[in-house]
């Protein structure tokens, strides 16, 4: 599978291609956001590692730019520690993961495979994750097969965590999907909802687990055994 890596320290460029490369990755190196913007025309990558401080211009403006262009690749970003604003930015622009430098080049390549092995956001009506279906049509939960009667609102949280499954859903999008745009809620109205939709599955034995990704969101993925 062939990878981007957009950076332009040339020194963490060479050292994540090799590292890549050894973990039998294709890699190919833009140094630009204008490189970067030539490579994805040419050529169709399984994922795109990204910094967000380019010489250029900006890594976000990127991004936006694949996505309002229909190019779905998965974008994982790379960002300084203090940018808590950038990573929001980033996963608000269609990034689908972060990492924060510096990091360690083993959670660069599980990311990455975590990335590869999802689709895109998932539209079907039938959402699956671990024992858990949720009939988007019927608005129906199912735990291992069986019927579960949730809430409007664990419904809806449900929903929006699952078509994003795996991946980190940004806090301000859950508020807005889940109270409406610019709707007055509480400072802690998302926590609360949250703690509800996990107390709720666990009494369902549904294995899912919702992890929250301080400071960005949450992020829901199959429970470990
Ligand atoms: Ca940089």
């Amino acid at each position: 599978m062939r990878v981007l890596v957009v950076e332009d320290n040339n020194e963490l460029a060479e050292l994540l291609t090799r590292k890549l490369e050894a973990a039998s990755f294709g890699v190919d190196h833009a140094a630009t956001a204008e490189e970067a913007g030539d490579a994805l025309r040419d050529t169709r990558y399984a994922a795109v590692v990204l910094d967000l401080g380019l010489p250029d211009r900006d890594g976000i403006s990127l991004v936006r730019e694949m996505r309002s262009a229909k190019d779905s690749t998965p974008v994982l970003v790379l960002t300084a520690r203090s940018g808590v604003e950038d990573r929001v930015a980033g996963l608000e622009a269609g990034a689908d993961d972060y990492l924060v430098k510096p990091f360690a080049f083993e959670e660069l390549a599980a990311r990455l495979r975590a990335l590869l092995r999802r689709p895109g956001e998932v539209l079907g009506k039938v959402l699956e994750t671990a024992n858990v279906a949720f009939d988007t049509e019927a608005r129906q939960v199912f735990v291992d097969g069986r019927p579960e009667v949730l809430s409007a609102r664990e419904l809806t949280l449900l929903e929006i965590l699952m078509r994003r499954s795996g991946k980190v859903v940004p806090k301000r999008y859950v508020e807005d999907h889940l109270f409406g745009m610019g709707a007055e809620v509480g400072p802690n109205a998302v926590e609360v909802s949250v703690h509800r939709l996990r107390k709720r599955l666990e009494a369902l034995k549904a294995r899912l687990e919702i992890h929250t990704v301080r400071g960005v969101g949450y992020l829901l993925a199959e429970a470990a055994a």
